[in-house]
């Protein structure tokens, strides 16, 4: 049994003012903004933060996503990048007391649409051929299972992000085929084992959220082997699981990729 977390857990005192929708600017539809506002301490961390770290966070998941296939070999029926995104946004769900998840379910979720902003801005075609699904398709799959989850309190987050009538129908069992897919491989990861290591350098929000975040799922989460998580200059922005190590890496260029995307959202 997962514990679930506080908010207070991930320093996240404020709610981030949500978005509007991030692929109005994709559609042309006129979706409404949604600001929710909470009284802010003076700490309360930007916006920009918040999308970085809740980016990073998922980006982290799905790395785990991968290194659970490979070190508990798990049958993958489909694509594995489509399984890793499923086991990213099922853990935001399943990790968090139900506002933070929503606020980090939000963020993650855009970040897809901000990478379509990008590319579309950037004149590059859509990557058919690549392993990863459109992001246009990550976002919805992301945006349909964290519905599908708690259809009934999550409406409005379906209609701030545009989820079709069409596809939110299916996606309370979307939710529930992922997560009798996933829920028992996140039961067996609470089990005996290995605890995560943490390596990297630097005071950066990046290192810190990792070391964080690798101390807080070593509470829920034991592996077969030692597996590390590193954070580290790779000359791109990306994050990988080398089975080798095994290691999930997550490069120090994401932050600043990051960034840019948040600035492309309005
Ligand atoms: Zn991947």
């Amino acid at each position: 049994m997962i514990r679930r977390r506080a908010r207070s857990d991930r320093k996240r005192c404020v709610t981030l003012v949500l978005q509007s929708n991030p692929l109005k600017r994709l559609t042309g539809l006129g979706f409404c903004a949604v600001a929710v506002s909470f009284a802010a301490p003076a700490n309360a961390q930007s916006d920009e933060d918040l999308f970085v770290e809740a980016n990073l966070l998922s980006i982290f998941y799905h790395e785990l996503g991968h290194a659970a296939i490979d070190l508990l070999q798990l049958p993958v029926f489909g694509q594995e990048e489509d399984a890793a995104d499923v086991a990213s946004i099922l853990l935001i769900d399943a990790l968090y007391e139900s506002e933070t998840a929503l606020d980090l379910a939000y963020d993650a979720a855009s970040g897809f649409a901000a990478e379509a902003i990008a590319r579309e801005e950037g004149g590059y075609d859509v990557a058919w051929w690549s392993e990863h699904g459109p992001d246009e398709q990550r976002f919805y799959n992301s945006v349909c299972l964290f519905y599908g989850a708690d259809p009934e309190g999550r409406e409005e987050f379906a209609e701030d992000m545009g989820l079709p009538e069409e596809r939110a129908e299916t996606c309370d069992y979307e939710y529930e085929l992922a997560a009798d897919s996933w829920g028992p491989v996140f039961d067996d990861l609470a089990g005996d084992g290995y605890p995560m290591v943490f390596s990297g350098q630097g005071d950066s929000l990046t290192t810190d959220l990792i070391a964080a975040e690798v101390e807080a799922l070593n509470e829920d989460f034991a592996w077969p082997v030692s597996l590390t998580a590193v954070v580290e200059p790779c000359g791109e922005a990306n994050a990988f699981y080398d089975p080798s190590g095994p290691e999930v890496i997550i490069c120090t260029e994401f932050e600043p990729h990051l960034r840019m995307l948040f600035g492309l959202l309005d």
